[in-house]
């Protein structure tokens, strides 16, 4: 049964042909498992290519694995980490960040347009400096952020510094970082190397890949045990090279960033139709895929009712209307003239 397309989550998204192609190719024969395989050594030096640094890569089946191991290695049980309070570890990790460290705490601060700033960072660090109370150990970026918005490399730059100030480390969830790439058009470097980032999450699965999101190391000494951690958490593919076939081409063709553009767009295109209408509250300044709306509860119900799917996140204050690397136009055109039947009370019921 084929689904139509909902502006729920980008996970909605099937594999995009890309991914799905160089699987069949990969699928030829044999392969080393484990990753001591010619699909995930190339898959590595493309990563390493495309960031222009010596780091260390790793393939997780996914995001919540990448950022919790992540973490993990970057603190002691004691140690806890500066995030924000709408991060996805904070939000929608189940606790695993604390899990897999052993007892790490996360620390959520409440930035405006879902970011940090370095006086919230100063704040959260200052607050106590005694044995009853974890150590701070790093400091949890989202680029782009769960609201949508994106920091610019300025931004990351004082943030970093602070963070270095104080002896944290800087883990990066990346989960959307294509988004933001495509959105400030620097270079993947620029953004995250240059930007004093440590340990970065490099999502692929939302940007078009069946499963698998990348760890990166850009201080290589922080994987010490990395591999380890990844197996005894079950995170070790035996049949690695079908995680790593799919970033070689999405990397070899541009799809990485022209997927994410596309999200963008559509994102975009949603944002300037209801930008005008009443009754419509643009909640975030949109600068990536995500775009969140204040609507009144009977507009959105009478929305669902329509057959349209897509989440609300009181804690955000409205609802959530995610593009992907597949979007139809003409659907988030179709969208958007339900949004304005709705609102401007000519739905016909
Ligand atoms: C989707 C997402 C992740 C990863 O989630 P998984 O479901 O574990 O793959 C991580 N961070 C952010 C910001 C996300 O949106």
């Amino acid at each position: 049964m084929k689904a139509a397309q909902q502006f729920a989550s980008d996970n909605n998204a099937g594999i995009c042909p890309q991914a799905w192609s160089i699987l069949a190719e990969a699928n030829q024969g044999h392969a080393s498992a484990y990753g001591d395989d010619w699909w995930t050594k190339q898959a590595i030096d493309r990563i390493r290519g495309l960031f222009e640094a010596d780091c260390e890569v790793f393939f997780v089946f996914n995001g919540t694995a990448g950022n919790a191991l992540a973490l993990a290695s970057l603190c002691r049980p004691y140690d806890a980490v500066v995030c924000h309070r709408l991060a996805h570890i904070e939000t929608d990790e189940c606790s695993a960040p604390a899990f897999f460290s052993g007892g790490t705490k996360l620390l959520p601060g409440d930035g405006a347009d879902g970011k940090l700033t370095p006086a919230i960072v100063e704040e959260i660090v200052g607050r106590r400096n005694d044995v009853h109370f974890p150590r701070v150990r790093v400091l949890s970026l989202t680029q782009a952020t769960e609201a949508g918005t994106i920091y610019q490399p300025d931004e990351l730059l004082e943030l970093t510094a602070r963070a270095r100030h104080h002896g944290l480390f800087v883990h990066l969830d990346g989960a959307r970082l294509a988004n933001a790439v495509s959105t400030l058009g620097c270079s993947p470097r620029e953004l995250t190397v240059d930007c004093g980032v440590d340990v970065l999450c490099f999502g692929g699965t939302k940007n078009g890949m069946a499963v698998g999101d990348a760890v990166i190391f850009f201080d290589r000494r922080l994987a010490d045990g990395f591999a380890r951690r990844c197996k005894q958490a079950g995170q070790l593919a035996s049949k690695m090279r079908f995680l790593a076939a799919p970033w070689i081409a999405m990397l070899d063709d541009g799809s990485w960033l022209t997927h994410a553009r596309h999200a963008n767009d559509c994102a975009a295109r949603l944002e300037a139709r209801l930008q005008t209408l009443p009754g419509a509250t643009i909640l975030f300044p949109r600068q990536a895929n995500t775009l969140f709306v204040g609507m009144a509860d009977h507009h959105l119900q009478a929305l669902k009712e329509r057959g349209w799917r897509f989440y609300i996140f009181p804690e955000a204050g409205g609802a959530r209307f995610m593009c992907s690397w597949d979007t139809d136009i003409a659907m988030v055109d179709r969208f958007a003239d339900d949004i304005e039947a709705i609102l401007t009370g000519q739905d016909g019921r």
